[in-house]
């Protein structure tokens, strides 16, 4: 452990540079009806109006725009079945850097062709008898590709860190800070940010209850994994946190905790009803726990990052509907 080489706020500082210009500073949100709901002063980050739909951008675009020139010519590799291959392709694309993009075939339709329409090349697998790290490995090595993965990574942690610190930069003092865990990228390039700028600013990962391998781990000390969960946060349905992630959180958060579906999809009502807003699943994961947490937070300044947007239009309908 002690050789790895973990990401400092000075690595979302210069993330932030890298990214200036080219991602969003989206904007911070309040409610008033939210506001009198947990009696409490809430600003939502709004990374569902970051570029391409989520908050991913920053850490692809940030770990794309530090390749050298062999690298750039040769491509990226990367495999997701969400929002970190759409990261990677527009990234890829806005850099000129070639794309390869490892997708199970039975990817939402409007992600394969996200993911095409941004020019990257698909590989298509069978997720029940493929190994896709394999295959990134096995083309990484062929063809000299750079592979990026989706959270366990240095320079993708820094730029997701961005986030945070734009949120902190904009709302100072917050007292708590509520962050959607799955890798745990966003929410250790968060406490980077926020113990830096804030350091009395209380930092929560929140999981679906369904996936609690986070909160095992911060609780026991050493990454716990788990089988693919099974919950509506397509997004968070990782099986571990990561090697640079996990050590990160386990120093800088406060606490991990946990939501169910159905709190999900009350916010996800919340959302589109209060404030206009298309939130996936995922993306509720911070703003549920606070809710549920409204005792302690009375009269205190809450920031919630809200992860990001994607979801096709029939799913969210489903999921809308009571
Ligand atoms: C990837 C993702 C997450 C989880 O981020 P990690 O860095 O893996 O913890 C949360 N919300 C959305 C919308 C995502 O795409």
């Amino acid at each position: 452990m002690s050789e790895l080489k973990l990401p400092t706020y000075a690595d979302v500082v210069a993330a932030s540079e890298r990214i200036a210009g080219h991602a969003h500073r989206t904007p911070v949100a309040t409610s008033r009806t939210a506001n009198e709901e947990l009696g409490a002063e809430v600003f939502f980050k709004c990374e569902n109006l970051q570029r391409m739909g989520a908050f991913k951008f920053r850490g692809g675009y940030n770990a794309l725009a530090r390749f050298d020139d062999v690298q750039r010519r040769a491509g990226v590799v990367a495999f997701s079945s969400g929002n970190h291959a759409q990261a990677i392709a527009l990234s890829a694309r806005l850099l000129g850097i070639p794309a390869t993009i490892i997708m199970p075939h039975d990817a939402p339709a409007s992600k394969i062709a996200a993911t095409r329409g941004y020019g990257a090349e698909l590989v298509l697998y069978d997720r029940y008898t493929e190994d896709r790290e394999q295959i990134g490995r096995d083309l990484a090595a062929k063809h000299g590709l750079t592979l990026i993965p989706p959270y366990d990574h240095a320079d993708v942690i820094a730029g997701q860190g961005t986030a945070a610190k734009e949120l902190l930069e904009d709302v100072p003092r917050l007292d708590a800070l509520f962050v959607c865990l799955g890798g745990g990228g966003l929410l250790s390039g968060s406490a980077l940010a926020a113990r830096a700028i804030s350091p009395s600013t209380k930092i929560y990962g929140v999981e679906p209850e369904a996936g609690n391998d986070g909160q095992q781990s911060f609780r026991s000390g050493s990454i716990v994994h788990i089988d693919t969960p099974k919950t509506i946060a397509d997004g968070a349905q990782t099986q571990h946190l990561g090697k640079l992630t996990f050590p990160i959180i386990q120093r800088d958060v406060d606490d991990i905790l946990t939501v169910s579906d159905e709190q999900l999809r009350a916010e996800m009502r919340f959302f589109a009803a209060r404030m206009k807003m298309v939130v996936e699943p995922t993306g509720c994961l911070g703003f549920a726990a606070a809710r549920a947490m409204k005792e302690q937070l009375r009269g205190k300044r809450v920031g919630v990052i809200i992860s990001g947007g994607n979801v096709d239009i029939e799913r969210y309908a489903a999921l809308l509907a009571p």
